[in-house]
């Protein structure tokens, strides 16, 4: 094959494509990130418990130490000395990745541009694309896979500023169950801003959504009951997440997949952020090394618990409150916050797995996957 156009060509300039462009920035392998948007909005907001550096920090809008779950127990509250729960503005994040870029000299950010068919070309690819072809050694797509997963994680969320001075900005309220309004388990997460300004979301582990009108509905309820006088909607956000083992991965011809179509959410949560920057500084330190990218994130027994703990959540729902807060209530402090950012410590999985009720869970290890 002739000299291909660059080292590196990201299709899609969302969180996974721009982490990892963010990384080759100022590193010695041409890239170019392939992106249909014709600019950025501050569209979503990514919270995560940070575990590792990566070149976002300064994007961190708020960072708490308190998150509490509401189940049949009552509040459980926990709280950490090392660990906090963070918020990372999608608008400040996109900005940064965009000047990081921008200040490089090996990669380039086009936007307003769409990928199309990928074909292997000599032992590269080449990616047509709505401004002809590119030729690339190593290709890495994030783009969104249309399969639906069997089971997800679906949310409605509104950015509101109230009235009255509702809201504990020192505590996060996680998982505050609600009775069923979808064929899963269902609750409501509050980002808390300020005493009068928060993020509040229904959420739903779910096989398919319970639907925007159910959502509209049942967030309308939640913001009324919160009795804050005026609310002002800042902004909205929703989201289908998927909560499935092996969902993504590599394709058929063998190419990179990153990001949520590289199986980047953690199957038994959705969460997503801290991942995909594992797998972005994962992926960078393959390409330096010369070897081929192996964005893949857990390990066999991992993959094992989240497949046996969603088997559970989906053969019983109605335990899903009790089972989270069982979770929270007995593993050690940290330890399941890591585990759920993505940790691969065998210490904080054997944590988690000895903070699970035996029972139920031996059942559904007993049936096919
Ligand atoms: C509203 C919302 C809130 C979330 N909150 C959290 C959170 O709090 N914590 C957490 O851990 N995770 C969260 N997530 C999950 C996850 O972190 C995000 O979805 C994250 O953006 C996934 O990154 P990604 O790069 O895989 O996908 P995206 O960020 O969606 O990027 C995919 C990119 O591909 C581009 N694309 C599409 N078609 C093409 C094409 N033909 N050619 C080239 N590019 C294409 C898209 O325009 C997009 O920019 C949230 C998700 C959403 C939707």
């Amino acid at each position: 094959m002739s000299r291909p156009d660059v080292d590196v060509a990201i299709l899609g300039g969302g969180c996974a494509g721009l982490s990892l462009a963010a990384r080759l920035a100022g590193g010695s392998l041409s890239f170019t990130v392939i992106e249909p948007r014709g600019g950025y909005e501050d569209d979503r907001t990514w919270s995560f418990w940070r575990m590792a550096s990566d070149p976002f920090q300064d994007c961190v809008r708020r960072r708490w130490s308190c998150w509490t779950i509401a189940g049949p127990r009552g509040i459980t509250r926990r709280s950490s000395d090392h660990l906090s729960y963070q918020t990372v503005s999608a608008g400040a994040f996109y900005q940064r990745a965009g000047d990081m870029i921008d200040e490089s000299r090996n990669g380039s950010l086009r936007l307003s541009c769409a990928a199309g068919d990928v074909m292997r070309h000599g032992n590269g690819w080449r990616v047509e694309t709505d401004a002809g072809s590119l030729d690339a050694a190593t290709l890495i797509d994030t783009r969104p896979t249309t399969r639906q997963p069997s089971y997800g994680q679906f949310f409605l969320g509104r950015e509101i500023r109230t009235d009255r001075a509702v809201f504990d900005p020192e505590t996060v309220p996680l998982m505050h169950f609600r009775p069923a309004r979808s064929m899963g388990v269902d609750f409501v997460y509050i980002l808390p801003f300020a005493a009068d300004h928060a993020l509040v979301e229904v959420t739903s582990f779910a096989p398919v959504s319970p639907g925007i009108e159910v959502f509209e509905t049942w967030l309308d309820g939640e913001i009324d009951a919160l009795e804050a006088g005026a609310v002002e909607i800042v902004k909205t956000e929703k989201g289908a997440l998927p909560m499935e083992v092996g969902y993504g991965g590599s394709t058929a011809d063998g190419r990179i997949r990153m990001g949520l179509s590289g199986g980047a959410a953690r199957p038994s949560t959705g969460y997503a952020f801290a991942r995909i920057q594992q797998q972005a500084d994962r992926i960078v330190a393959d390409l330096r090394a010369g070897e081929p990218p192996r964005p893949a994130l857990d390990s066999a027994m991992t993959r094992f618990m989240d497949r046996v703990f969603l088997q559970v959540l989906r053969r019983h729902p109605e335990r899903g409150a009790a089972l989270f807060q069982s979770l929270f209530h007995r593993a050690p402090a940290d330890r399941l916050e890591r585990f759920l950012s993505g940790s691969t410590a065998a210490t904080d999985r054997l944590a988690v797995m000895t903070a699970l009720p035996p029972l139920p869970f031996m059942r559904a290890a007993l049936l096919p996957a």
